[in-house]
């Protein structure tokens, strides 16, 4: 799969989504992020993959043209919106700390590139492992940095969030999976599924027995995180 070309809108389709705008995109997919990068002469920020490909270093998003009178590119890349909410360079951050803290496996993320004006190439999936901030001479930049992963392999199609999910063992996601009868239990979805701990895995919930796993869906799932923070 690496380096398969597609047009644009057969990316879109991959993604299961009708239009992709943004570069960063955390979590588009409850199994993976989507990162589109480019290298060509005119874009707006310096990506660079190594020549074996391997290895990644991708530029965080600028504060958004519209909040501020001021240019961009002066201005401190924004980990975190005026009103306290995470930017996207605010998620890619929380998941490096959380991988670097051992609260999570490392953020799975898809990477195409622009080729040309409407076609794409992917490079694979790498895994998120650390971000540094740069000053560019004029503000602060974050600069991700992204390794090939080991599992190259997104052509199963099942709703399950396994990054994370590792950690909780199959045989009690297979139990899990029966007594919910493959559907959120809080809404009845069959779409964007995943394994959810019932008290969160940072609070001390276990993985080990069935009685702490459920399914949710993604909404389910995040009307649950806003109530918790
Ligand atoms: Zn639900």
């Amino acid at each position: 799969m690496l380096d398969q070309i597609y047009s644009y809108r057969e990316m879109c389709d991959i993604e299961n989504v009708q239009t992709l705008q943004r570069g960063m995109n955390f979590r588009m997919n409850p199994r993976y992020s989507v990162i589109l990068m480019s290298r060509r002469s005119n874009a707006p920020y310096s990506d660079s993959i190594s020549d074996d490909g391997i290895t990644i270093e991708y530029e965080g998003h600028d504060e958004p043209k519209t909040s501020y009178e001021m240019n961009p590119k002066l201005l401190d890349q924004p980990q975190q919106t005026r009103n306290g909410t995470l930017t996207q360079n605010g998620k890619f951050i929380k998941a490096v700390e959380d991988f670097k803290n051992g609260i999570s496996e490392s953020e799975i993320v898809k990477v195409y590139e622009k080729i040309l004006p409407g076609v794409w190439s992917l490079k694979g999936l790498f895994d998120l492992i650390d971000y540094n901030i740069k000053n560019d001479g004029k503000r602060n930049v974050f600069v991700f940095t992204l390794k090939l992963s080991d599992e190259q392999d997104l052509t199963t199609n099942e709703h399950i969030d396994l990054a994370h999910t590792r950690l909780i063992p199959s045989e009690v996601k297979k139990e899990v999976w029966k007594r919910d009868a493959g559907k959120c239990v809080l809404c009845g979805s069959t779409k964007n599924l995943h394994f959810d701990h019932d008290l969160p895995f940072s609070r001390g919930g276990t993985s080990l027995t069935t009685k702490n796993i459920r399914l949710l869906c993604a909404k389910c799932n995040l009307a649950k995180s806003d109530k918790i923070e």
